[in-house]
């Protein structure tokens, strides 16, 4: 009989692990079902560069259907675990939840955003988490370019259109604000009406210090390098309030903000704790160095396995992150996922598994167009030569030939044409323009 794999959530993990085994498994070994309600792997690094006009939305996402050949995909979400009797409940996108029987489990169900309960920002702010997200993000900077260009120049409204606030100066934090920082400086020569004093940036970090996961000197670098092209960066600030948009700074600095993007830390999805998995402190599944779920006695939990943001694994390398753990990031997702189907593999066979141990191999950003930097143990690069290794590491790092000749072929396109900056935000209300104009019955006679 072949055995059951249930890979729950399709993102790099997932989707690394399902295409790994579809390599190393024999036919009739097992049968392996990916549920997800998204039909793709998105490619988070490239998100900032979709907020900039940079990166086509759909280049930057990978479609399992047509990747995955001998994985079924179910659409829907896993909203119940019970290990116990090795069943899984299935919320499919249509239709009526469900019970899965399955001989294995792989819990890769990513991170969300993790906010903290201040004043508007449930309300008004947006994650930079999604492709959706970052398509939305760039719809609405041109969109607010425009509506500003209309309205008289000095006016409130105008200057809240044109002022955007990133919280959180993490990685994600940087790469968004100096990508949109980037963005708006070009869309100026498209708006005439509009001067480059008029656009602000704010990036609000509760630290001291930007970017943990570089030197302090090359974070220091970056402020200064992205204060010059237009950013405010306010370190040792918290934001206190965000109601209808209106910033309250914890340095007493108050001011207007259309768009508010929240990238101040991500947790796992909370639905973990409802199941009957062994939950870490934080919410994230226990996992150990062989990628098993374990409790938290360390006894391994038989035919259950986690990687990815979502799981507490220990790091053994010689540079492990914070708390010991892998920190959340895609470097250790991919790798990952192929050792993680290695075991299984392994494991049907009754063969041995093995540890993950993965050396940090070093960061590389990109910040805005021509500019990055790039961090290697002491070893750093910063501007151009910066901005093109992370062309080439990330264009070359989204899984699939047929996505990196898109990425690089759009890359290519801006090159010579410049940056796309035509706004279909309207495509947000489809039927609208139908609507207007469409005949109905007339209203039955009395
Ligand atoms: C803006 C940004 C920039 C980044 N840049 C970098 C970078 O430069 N380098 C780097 O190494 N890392 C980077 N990262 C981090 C990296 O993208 C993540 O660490 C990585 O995506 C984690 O992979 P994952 O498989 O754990 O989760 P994900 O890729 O998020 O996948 C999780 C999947 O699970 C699915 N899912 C969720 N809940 C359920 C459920 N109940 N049932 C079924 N499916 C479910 C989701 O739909 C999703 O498809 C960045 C992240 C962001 C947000």
């Amino acid at each position: 009989m072949a055995k059951k794999i249930l890979i729950v959530g399709g993102g790099y993990a997932g989707f690394y692990t399902a295409w790994k085994l579809e390599k190393l498994l024999r036919a009739g070994e097992a049968e392996v079902t990916i549920v997800d309600p998204l039909p793709y792997l998105a490619y988070l690094p490239f998100l900032p560069e979709v907020a900039a006009g940079s990166i086509e939305p759909r280049h930057a996402v990978v479609a399992r259907r047509r990747h995955l050949k001998r994985t079924a995909n179910v659409a829907g979400k896993v909203t119940g675990i019970s290990h116990a009797t090795k069943t899984a409940t299935i919320t499919p996108n249509e239709g009526e939840a469900y019970e899965f029987a399955y001989d294995q489990i792989v819990v890769t169900t990513g991170s969300v955003s993790r906010t903290f309960p201040i004043a508007g920002i449930a309300d008004n702010a947006i994650g930079m988490k999604t492709i959706e997200e970052a398509v939305a993000v760039r719809d609405r900077i041109v969109g607010n370019f425009e509506r500003a260009a209309s309205l008289p120049a000095g006016s409130a409204e105008r200057a809240r259109l044109l002022t955007i606030t990133v919280v959180g100066g993490g990685f994600a934090g940087i790469e968004t604000i100096s990508e949109l920082r980037s963005f708006a400086t070009s869309l100026l020569r498209r708006y005439p009406e509009i001067t480059f004093d008029e656009t602000q940036f704010h990036l609000v970090e509760a630290m001291g210090r930007i970017m943990p996961e570089v030197s302090q000197e090359t974070a220091d670098w970056v402020v200064k390098d992205q204060t010059r092209r237009g950013v405010n960066i306010h370190l040792d600030t918290q934001l206190s309030s965000a109601v209808d948009g209106k910033i309250e700074l914890s340095t007493g600095e108050n001011y207007e903000s259309d768009l508010i993007v929240w990238t101040a830390g991500v947790m796992p999805r909370p639905f973990l704790r409802g199941t009957d998995l062994p939950i870490g402190p934080r919410g994230h599944v226990i996992g150990s160095p062989t990628l098993q779920i374990t409790t938290e006695d360390g006894d391994v939990v038989e035919g259950a396995w986690t990687a990815g943001d979502t799981s507490q694994t220990p790091d053994i390398s010689s540079t492990p992150g914070p708390g010991g753990f892998c920190v959340p990031n895609a470097q250790h997702a991919v790798r990952q996922g192929r050792l993680l189907a290695k075991n299984i593999a392994a494991s049907l066979r009754g063969e041995g598994v093995a540890e993950y141990n993965h050396k940090n191999q070093g960061a590389v950003a990109g910040l805005g167009m021509n500019t990055g930097v790039f961090q290697s143990g002491k070893f750093a690069m910063r501007g151009y030569i910066a901005w093109l290794a992370h062309r080439f590491y990330h264009g070359l790092a989204i899984p699939t030939w047929e996505r990196k000749w898109r990425v690089f072929g759009g890359w290519v396109g801006h090159f010579f044409l410049g940056r796309d900056v035509v706004n279909i935000e309207a495509t947000q209300q489809p039927r609208a323009i139908f609507e207007e104009f469409a005949s109905r019955p007339k209203p039955a006679a009395e």
